[in-house]
């Protein structure tokens, strides 16, 4: 079972919830708003720095590696404590929230010796506005005195997160896409958190390259099995200077379509355990950056249409989930004389 409270999820759904909205379910949890802030600790990968591959997974753009995201240009050249704090007030000014998860994103942040992540995850813990972490990394960096390290905060009362870069479980587009690691290495990640209270989201991508509508409705029903707490659902975007952007120039790769990615999301759904929360259905990405899909991939332009899509269907997450055969639920045998 996963770290999720079902009895929270189960009031969610009698109240009429299609998907169960991560974002609701921690106002029920907490009663109070929680933020995510996200910031740049300055981790490289060692898809790209040359431990695994020197130029990263095919989607990856260069601008990732640098630290030019808009929102983050106000905070270049201060410390990391001062980043934390400036991030904290700037975001509870908006309006986000009343409390912080400290959200480390940009490259794999926890690709660095332990003390050293330490330093940095202490750090950001010490605001009396942050309850916890959440961490992006990649499955195949996250040891065991990493995850002891996390789960020693678990124990003190922070809520803590990984989240994952798995993006798909299917070894063939592992493969296309150069990860550089497979499925296994999350499957013990998911385990091994567990066993620490450390809750784990997984990044999924649907229209991958060579990928079919029903190994992406599959993926839904593995992640379910293997039981995370949280999904980042989004299409592949073709960002301007990747290798992808090469293969679609050239006429190797096509895009979902709009239509196409609302029905296979609304189908993944379905087939998705209820007691996985959903974090997001699509991705925020500037046209200054993207090629492709021609059609705007904004979240909240692009959930309604799915959340239009389940009532349509009159259906909701978790409606086609099943693992295992129920003998009175199927149709009788025929009668062989
Ligand atoms: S693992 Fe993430 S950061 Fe590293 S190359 Fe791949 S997409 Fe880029």
């Amino acid at each position: 079972m996963n770290l999720v409270d079902r009895k929270i999820v189960d009031e969610m759904y009698r109240d009429g919830w299609l998907y169960t909205s991560f974002g609701e379910y921690w106002r029920r949890k907490y009663g109070y708003k929680v933020c995510k802030v996200p910031l740049n600790a300055g981790f490289t990968c060692p898809n790209w720095d040359g431990r695994i591959a020197d130029d990263g997974c095919a989607f990856c753009p260069n601008f990732a590696r640098q630290f030019t995201y808009d929102s983050f240009r106000t905070v270049i050249n201060k410390s990391w404590k001062e980043q934390v704090t400036h991030q904290v007030k700037h975001y509870k000014g908006m309006g986000a929230g009343d409390k912080a998860m400290v959200y480390i994103a940009f490259a794999t942040n926890t690709y660095a010796p332990l003390k050293d992540l330490k330093k940095i995850y202490d750090a950001a813990l010490d605001h009396k506005d942050v309850i916890g972490l959440s961490i992006g990394t990649r499955p195949d960096c996250l040891p065991d005195e990493v995850l002891d390290l996390m789960g020693d905060y678990v124990k003190q009362g922070y809520e803590i997160w990984v989240e994952v870069g798995q993006q798909t479980p299917h070894y063939h587009t592992l493969k296309d896409i150069d990860r550089g690691h497979g499925f296994a290495e999350s499957i013990r990640v998911v385990r091994e958190a567990h066993k620490r209270g450390i809750k784990v989201i997984f990044f999924n991508i649907s229209g991958m390259p060579g990928e079919s509508p029903d190994e992406m409705v599959e993926t839904a029903r593995i992640l379910s099995a293997l039981e995370i707490d949280a999904v980042k659902q989004y299409p592949l975007i073709v960002m301007k200077g990747t290798r992808l952007a090469e293969d679609y120039i050239k006429g190797k790769y096509r895009p979902l379509g709009r239509m196409e990615y609302v029905n296979i999301v609304a189908d993944m759904l379905e087939n998705m355990d209820r007691y996985v929360l959903i974090q997001r259905l699509s991705k925020d990405c500037g046209l200054e950056t993207k090629l492709a899909p021609e059609w705007n991939t904004y979240r909240l332009i692009v959930t309604p249409l799915v959340e239009k899509e389940l009532a349509r269907r009159k259906t909701r997450q978790g409606e086609k989930f099943k693992l295992s055969l129920n003998v009175d639920e199927l149709k009788p045998l025929k009668k062989v004389d």
